[in-house]
């Protein structure tokens, strides 16, 4: 039986610091409710958008256990084989995670339950919240994030703003531009504006994907359209150094440890 652990890092994220990743899906193949073209963990088989326990409290116990104290971390991020949302116990596991660590908390969310009010009401327990949006229409968001059916781009959009309203933790938008929406970067930062983001992170595939990476001049001229917002962005910012506590754990999930 394919058994591994929940917890690995810490990895070093340019958004986040020294990052102890808490996977609550946990799977050998990822578990997704989005196919995003340039998904480094492959083609999703099976989009899912009904949320399950994939990991029961207890094994995150046991495995945080093993190694909270040995390891340096600025943060515990909720993110790994698949979409964190998806876990119907998220919200059980944030509480038990918090028992361990006055760390700041944080998920890599695709968004996509946002629109729920039960989810929101989990991701309120967080610090942080970084919810993806590569899309300013529906026409783009189902040719790069190829959504489950049925999830709709103006019910994502409307949740994040929803959760905007409620959250008093830091919210960060994580876009992800290449070829198909680097044009749009004026309508993305239109929308960062609506929704009140705290930061927004704009990114490219750098780790192995299938798409090709826009380079740094293509990367700045999308930055422009953001300079009035808090905005960071993937060539700028500098990695943090780690000492990742189990690498193949780490490879399985990102297929670098840098
Ligand atoms: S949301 Fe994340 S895990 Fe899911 S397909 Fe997109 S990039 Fe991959």
């Amino acid at each position: 039986m394919f058994r591994t652990k929940t917890v690995y890092g810490p990895v070093p994220s340019w958004r986040l610091g020294r990052s102890l990743g808490v996977d609550v899906v946990c799977r050998e193949k990822k578990v997704c409710s989005f196919d995003c073209v340039y998904c480094q963990l492959g083609p999703t088989k099976n989009k899912i958008k009904e949320r399950e326990i994939f990991v029961s409290k207890e094994r995150i116990k046991e495995d945080l256990s093993e190694v909270i104290g040995k390891i340096d971390a600025d943060v515990v991020t909720f993110s790994g084989t698949g979409e964190p949302t998806l876990a119907s116990n998220l919200g059980e596991i944030i509480d038990v995670v918090r028992e361990y660590t006055h760390l700041p908390l944080a998920v890599l969310t695709n968004s996509s339950f946002m629109f729920n009010k039960e989810v929101r009401n989990e991701l309120k327990k967080l610090d942080i919240v970084v919810a993806k949006l590569d899309a300013p229409n529906s026409k783009l968001f189902q040719k790069i994030n190829r959504p489950a059916e049925g999830l709709k781009f103006n019910d994502i959009l409307e949740g994040i703003k929803e959760f905007r309203r409620e959250f008093k933790g830091k919210l960060a938008l994580q876009m992800m531009f290449i070829d198909l929406n680097k044009g749009y970067a004026d309508e993305m930062a239109e929308i960062a504006e609506e929704i009140k983001a705290d930061e927004v992170q704009i990114n490219t595939p750098l780790r192995s994907s299938p798409i090709k990476p826009l380079n740094e001049r293509e990367i700045e001229k999308i930055e422009r359209s953001f300079l009035h917002l808090n905005a960071i962005s993937v060539y700028k910012e500098k990695k943090p150094i780690t000492h990742v506590y189990d690498q193949e754990e780490v490879l399985r999930r990102r297929k670098t440890v840098s």
